[in-house]
């Protein structure tokens, strides 16, 4: 790639078709791969990622809103979409766009299915979602007679597949609860086929799932972190890319006398003599207020830069007295040498969190490494 000229996102399908390929030779040959591509594709670009993974064979894209599914319709996408948390102001952009929707409450049911009759639709896919102990969204076991008999007295809808959601999936600690909630899910499908009298999908697996729970992988598993470069550890990281490096330039270059200050309310008081460098991307790009004061930094020519001061909207400061550099040099702040897990590590979050936090106002460029 080009030295970066100014705030660039760069998406490489390449690390995508890697990723995707490391994690399908994890999953059994006939269960089929869901891709999670919600939140833009978990901050980079869903459309370009779709492409791909349509291209590459994947069965399913899930997306979290309607809204985020209609993109990818209207980008030609055609493979199946499964809306995870549809609402019914939805239900019209779903049944037109021809996405399926995840059915949680009982009142989700009957309004669907009171819309999916208005529209004289027979056996729309719905996805029935069960809670088995994240409680965020889902039935419970004891809903099943409910939901058979509704479901009994319509032919609007049909169940395509079952699910449920793991709570901790990447934390061995967790292994028993986790092993609980795939029990669970086991119990309730035999219960659901036994008493729909037919089967449809099931799947409870999403990325760490996948890499440690290989017995739960049922006839589908979700994806989306590992996709995009992150399995959630450091032994699972190293089989995988980071599909997005977020890369920017050097606008100026300042030399700060010892007792002068940086950035907004003081942030920074020089010590002694030291040299910086502002870069056009702030917390309206995506890089929280957290980071300032040196506990985030950027890459220049190799080297760590840390942030100095206050994380502005659209400027950062770093502390380059240490390195060789000049203005319209290239920084990068995250990518393959230093990732957006460990960056988002400083700040005690998580990748999925500073992914996805790279605002629209930062230009993508889909390329292939
Ligand atoms: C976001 C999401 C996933 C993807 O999880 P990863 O940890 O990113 O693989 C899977 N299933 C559901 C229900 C989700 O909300």
């Amino acid at each position: 790639m080009p030295k970066a000229t100014e705030t660039l996102l760069e998406i490489d399908l390449n690390a995508l078709r890697h990723n995707y390929n490391y994690l399908s030779s994890k999953v059994d040959k006939n269960t089929k791969m869901l891709a999670v591509v919600k939140a833009f594709g978990y901050g980079s670009e869903s459309v370009a990622i779709a492409n791909e993974l349509a291209t590459l064979g994947v069965a399913y894209f899930g997306v979290a809103y309607a809204g985020e599914g209609e993109t990818l319709r209207n980008a030609g996408i055609e493979t199946p979409i499964l809306v995870l948390h549809p609402l019914p102001v939805n239900f019209d952009l779903i049944v037109n766009r021809c996405m399926e929707p995840s059915v949680y409450s009982h009142k989700i049911l009957k309004d669907f299915i009171n819309y999916a009759e208005s529209q004289k639709q027979h056996n729309y896919p719905i996805h029935l979602k069960f809670n088995t102990g994240l409680n965020r969204l889902g039935f419970r076991k004891e809903d099943i007679p409910k939901i058979i008999e509704t479901l009994s007295r319509t032919e609007s809808v049909s169940v395509k597949s079952v699910f449920s959601h793991l709570a901790a999936s990447e934390d061995e600690a967790e292994r028993n609860f986790t092993i609980a909630q795939i029990d669970e899910f086991r119990n309730i499908s035999e219960a659901i086929i036994r008493q729909l009298g037919y089967k449809p999908l099931l799947h409870t697996v999403n990325t760490s799932g996948i890499l440690n729970y290989p017995e739960a992988q049922f006839d589908m598993v979700r994806t989306g972190i590992g996709l995009y470069g992150f399995g959630n550890n450091p032994s699972e990281n190293i089989n995988l890319k980071p599909v997005a490096t977020l890369k920017t330039v050097i606008s100026q270059i300042h030399t700060i006398k010892e007792g002068e200050n940086v950035g907004y309310n003081m942030g920074f008081k020089a010590r002694e003599t030291t040299r910086t460098a502002t870069l056009p991307i702030g917390h309206a790009d995506g890089i929280s207020r957290a980071f300032g004061k040196g506990v985030g930094w950027v890459l220049i020519n190799g080297a760590k830069a840390p942030i100095v001061g206050n994380v502005c909207m659209d400027m950062i400061m770093v502390d380059i007295t240490h390195i060789s550099c000049e203005e319209g040099d290239e920084a990068i702040v995250f990518g393959e040498t230093s990732t957006a897990e460990t960056l988002s590590e400083a700040i005690n979050s998580i990748p999925y969190e500073l992914l996805t936090a790279i605002s629209q106002r930062v230009k993508r460029v889909v390329c292939r490494k």
